[in-house]
């Protein structure tokens, strides 16, 4: 039997599910917190987002929540947008979702455009706006503490996803994605196509959730690639792999 990335992948999201919601049951744990901000056996973690949010809409600069932010920055730079195919829980149950891929409303570089209304709209009403209205971050809250009324933004992207494919929110809006696919751009592990290998068959491109290819390499394709390895299982010839660059 191959072995399918796609059942590593699947495995680290359930134990990242886990791992979320242990605290609420046990406390006194090594982790504790939540994907927005956590504590790590000892180590502060924030996501870079949320810190470029809090630094704009409190205009001020807090150093342990920026030295808190470069762990999770660092692995991006290093390892692309894995938060998204690995982590998000958001993702992890619109995977589970079996919606039939459409590739409408595809637009690269709009989450890139929506993370910068995020940032600039935090600044200018001094509010973390994202963290208050990601669907993400709801879904987690709901995870944790209950259906609240942010089960309202969880449901939209369900519905677009309905309408549009399962993974339109991450393709076209997402500014969580959009910062990690920013920072991992240039990453060091990322998706190799063996020329030699290849015959074209287009079936990486197919399979691909976000609407890229492991073939294309424009800036725009390698900010939308979460490194998610379900071309890899695909592709008939063995042609693709993950490679660390130099
Ligand atoms: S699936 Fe494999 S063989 Fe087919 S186009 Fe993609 S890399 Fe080439
Ligand atoms: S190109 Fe491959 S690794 Fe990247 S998002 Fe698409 S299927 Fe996943």
């Amino acid at each position: 039997m191959n072995f399918k990335v796609k059942w590593l992948r699947k495995l680290i999201q359930i134990i990242a599910l886990i791992i979320l919601l242990l605290p609420i049951w046990f406390t006194g744990l090594i982790w504790y917190g939540t994907y927005i901000s956590a504590e790590f056996a000892g180590i502060d973690l924030t996501d870079p987002l949320t810190t470029l949010e809090i630094t704009l809409a409190s205009r001020a600069v807090w150093t342990p929540l920026i030295i808190s932010a470069l762990p999770l920055t660092i692995a991006a730079i290093l390892l692309g947008r894995i938060f998204c195919s690995y982590i998000c829980p958001l993702n992890f149950l619109l995977e589970l979702i079996p919606i039939k891929k459409k590739k409408k409303l595809q637009t690269k570089l709009l989450p890139a455009v929506a993370l910068a209304i995020v940032l600039v709209l935090s600044a200018i009403l001094a509010v973390p706006v994202f963290n208050i209205a990601s669907p993400v971050f709801a879904l987690m809250r709901v995870l944790i503490f209950g259906v609240g009324i942010e089960i309202i933004l969880f449901a939209m992207v369900i519905c677009a996803a309905f309408i549009w494919g399962q993974k339109i929110w991450c393709r076209t809006l997402c500014p969580l994605g959009a910062i990690y696919g920013l920072l991992g751009a240039k990453r060091r592990l990322a998706i190799k196509v063996d020329e030699k290998k290849c015959i074209k068959c287009g079936r990486c491109e197919k399979v691909c959730s976000m609407g890229t290819s492991p073939l294309k390499n424009s800036f725009a394709d390698a900010f939308t690639c979460t490194n998610c390895g379900d071309c890899v299982d695909v592709c008939p010839k063995k042609a693709l792999s993950y490679s660390l660059k130099r």
